[in-house]
């Protein structure tokens, strides 16, 4: 079988306000981060949040301006990058083109110096994890771009480092590649035991892969948080808005009940919330996600007119976009059912959530 780690290998990681300046530009600003040993861990922002910064301050590519570094407990803020022995895996592969796949695997064992036997030894046993075991003897033009990524993630773990890097590795992947290699790489975590520091900015990649995500905006990170933790508790607008399809709602707290307050949208709809934030009175946001409305059979004290602006049927979705009588656009997401169907553009429908399918943004 597949070789298995010898218990966990990871190395933690620890940032301390570290900033990196682009001349003016601050691309890293002030960030403090505990990636734990063996921590799956995911960078995910927009394009210019400073992503790719912060991996390559890691890798050892760029150095700090300010701030500390520490992999266990050393400071490796001096250390090339070399000599940090981090695997790294990038967006293009990079891979050898006249070598093998064997070869290409290879590589950072003789570099290494790795006697023959244990390298062979070592190279078998990771193209049988990354499933490449019948490719060995093949060259890069003669496989496909999941499978050329596959060769340079084999590449990045043979020799079983600490921690391995990874910068968009799957981004330039079709959807269904990518969803089948991001299972392979949670597996690969599983067996090596190494530390994971992930880039994306697909939303869907990093609440599928993580440990926990740290979501990043201008230079900063913003919330980190196990994956349910940012898609159900966001800490602000930014983080709603980037990570999944969000709702949010403006509305005036009218009353609060214990454990839930009433609020009141512009729509004059009143709904409950799961209180707990400390804001007791005044105006508040509310993230509704969009699968969480319900729609109702008709009209009732405890729904809400709105009118269909589209309808799409997505499979085993309907997504319907919808305008409460005060004018705000609501985005539902309700499963396909026998009896359903598509509301046309135009039609009334009444909808509704509960207190636990609200989260009132602090
Ligand atoms: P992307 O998803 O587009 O790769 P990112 O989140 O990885 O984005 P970075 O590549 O870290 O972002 O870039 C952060 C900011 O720093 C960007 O505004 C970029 O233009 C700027 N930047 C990056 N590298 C340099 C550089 N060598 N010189 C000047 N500015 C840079």
């Amino acid at each position: 079988g597949a070789a298995r780690a010898q218990g966990s290998i990871g190395a933690g990681i620890v940032l301390r306000d570290v900033v990196k300046n682009y001349g003016d530009f601050r691309a890293a600003d002030c960030i403090s981060l505990d990636i734990r040993p063996g921590e799956f861990i995911t960078l995910l922002g927009p394009s210019g949040s400073g992503k790719t910064t912060l991996l390559n301050l890691i890798a050892g590519f760029q150095k700090l301006d300010s701030g500390e570094m520490h992999v266990d407990g050393a400071p490796i803020d001096h250390v090339p990058t070399h000599k940090r022995g981090f695997g790294m895996v990038f967006q293009s592969y990079a891979l050898f083109p006249t070598m093998t796949v064997a070869q290409n695997v290879a590589f950072p064992l003789r570099m290494a110096g790795v006697d023959r036997a244990t390298a062979e030894r070592r190279v078998a046993e990771t193209l049988e994890i990354m499933r490449l075991s019948e490719h060995a003897q093949k060259t890069p033009s003669q496989m496909s771009g999941g499978q050329q990524q596959r060769v340079a993630i084999a590449r990045a773990i043979v020799r079983r480092p600490r921690i391995v890097l990874m910068d968009e590795p799957l981004s330039a992947l079709d959807r269904r590649l990518r969803e089948s290699i991001q299972i392979e790489i949670r597996e690969l975590h599983r067996a090596i035991g190494s530390t994971i520091l992930f880039v994306t900015h697909d939303q869907g990649e990093a609440l599928t892969m993580s440990d926990r995500i740290a979501v990043m905006d201008a230079g900063r990170i913003v919330q980190i948080g196990t994956p349910v933790d940012i898609y159900r508790h966001p800490q602000n607008r930014f983080v709603a808005s980037f990570v999944g399809e969000s709702n949010l709602i403006e509305a005036e707290i009218v009353q609060r009940r214990g454990a839930t307050m009433a609020l009141r949208n512009r729509a004059g709809y009143v709904f409950e919330a799961d209180a707990g934030h400390g804001i007791e009175v005044g105006r508040a946001t509310v993230l509704v996600r969009p699968e969480r409305i319900a729609i109702a059979d008709g009209p009732g004290p405890h729904a809400m007119p709105v009118t269909v602006t589209s309808a799409l049927f997505l499979g085993e979705v309907l997504r319907i976009e919808a305008r409460t009588d005060s004018g705000e656009t609501l985005l539902i997401r309700c499963m396909d059912a026998a009896g359903r169907s598509l509301p046309a553009a135009g039609e009334r429908l009444h909808v509704s959530w509960g207190a636990a399918d609200c989260w009132v943004l602090a």
